[in-house]
């Protein structure tokens, strides 16, 4: 039907309406039932336009290093050792230093084993990553000051750690000051019914300096114990899918993206699709800012040529060609922009004014 007779009827119906409006879907129904017709509407989620790729078979399955999260109240020591442990566990024989924060950064014990820290600066991204149901953490090292006591983002953490069913390692830190007390803390988680090792109980537990680096090794030991009870494989004879944990438009480099790879092997070249945005992976660079053609399972890595910023707590997939990429996150970006609609108020005289 002609879109001014739309819009009449439209009018009929006390809307006040433009050309290139969208109307929820109430009214549209209202409409189209004026001209005798009736809509069918169909929901689409925005993941789901991707096939569910085949199960890995055991056999192809292969060990990966665990994903740790450090959670905690706010000054309890995060951040502090997240640098330490940044700063000294350089792989042997490497040059360089871990230079940049990506966001995650991989660390190599000396015997070989490996350990991947997710380092995202403040809790927004976080939350969005919970809020997506990403399930990056395999492990969650709760830190509490040993000269504070539990508290509420304490709490927090630990119910948010055990709701996922993701593993607790506490680390009792700043024991290096005189007003520490760390058999306090214990106590406290002890109350909430989470009875440390040394107390008889389940929970690893391990006192430490995030400041003078007094016994991270050890709680780093307990971490990978954790680890490995639980088993983890991917397969890295697979093309890669994971999460996106941050991005952002560089001067130089156009857009660069953070991600964790999770299962299968990101090459240089592959045809990528994150959230609503693709494109080729023209370079890749480690939490060393060296430049590297491949990642595997648990690696994090800074990826160039996408055609945009995804947001954290994306899903990223490899496809077979670019028009099969640009379909899918035009068709997911229309998708976004109709819920950003839908979650729209009335328009406003004002908007109508502003429309003519
Ligand atoms: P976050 O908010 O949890 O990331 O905490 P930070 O790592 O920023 O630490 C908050 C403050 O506590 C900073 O001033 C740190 O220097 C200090 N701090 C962290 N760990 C230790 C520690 O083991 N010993 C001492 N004495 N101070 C620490
Ligand atoms: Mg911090």
């Amino acid at each position: 039907v002609p879109v001014t007779d739309v819009i009449d009827v439209c009018m009929n119906l006390g809307l006040m309406v433009s050309i290139n409006q969208r109307l929820d879907a109430e009214t549209m129904a209202l409409v189209a039932d004026e001209f005798g017709y009736k809509v069918e509407f169909v929901s689409v989620d925005v993941q789901e336009v991707i096939k569910e790729e085949e199960e890995d078979k055991p056999e192809d399955l292969k060990p990966r290093p665990p994903i740790v999260t450090v959670m905690g109240h706010v000054d309890h020591g995060k951040t502090s050792l997240l640098d330490y442990i940044r700063h000294t566990n350089v792989i042997a024989g490497e040059a360089g230093g871990i230079t940049q924060h990506i966001g995650a950064y991989s660390v190599e014990l000396e015997d070989g084993r490996k350990i991947t820290f997710l380092d995202t600066p403040g809790h927004e991204a976080f939350t969005a990553m919970r809020a997506r149901g990403a399930k990056l953490t395999d492990v969650a090292i709760i830190v509490v000051a040993a000269d504070d006591a539990v508290m509420p983002q304490t709490v927090e953490a630990i119910n948010h750690a055990s709701a996922a069913g993701v593993p607790i390692v506490f680390a009792i830190n700043k024991i290096d000051k005189p007003t520490a007390d760390p058999e306090r803390i214990k106590g406290e988680l002890a109350n909430m019914n989470y009875l440390v090792e040394d107390w008889g109980g389940k929970y690893q537990c391990q006192e430490i300096s995030a400041k003078q680096g007094l016994n991270v090794d050890k709680l780093l030991e307990k971490v990978l114990l954790e680890a490995e009870l639980k088993d983890l494989k991917a397969n890295p004879n697979r093309r890669a899918s994971g999460t996106v944990i941050e991005s952002a438009l560089d001067k130089g480099r156009g857009y660069v993206a953070t991600v964790l790879v999770q299962n299968g092997t990101l090459h240089q070249g592959d045809i990528m699709l994150a959230g609503i945005y693709y494109g080729h992976v023209k370079a890749m660079f480690n939490e060393r800012g060296q430049r590297i053609q491949e990642a595997g399972p648990a690696t994090p890595v800074q990826v160039i040529g996408l055609n945009g910023a995804p947001q954290a707590g994306d899903y990223f997939n490899i496809l077979d060609s670019d028009r099969e990429a640009r379909e899918i996150a035009n068709k997911r970006e229309q998708l976004v922009r109709m819920q950003s609609m839908k979650t729209k108020k009335h328009i406003t005289l004002d908007e109508i004014g502003r429309r003519i």
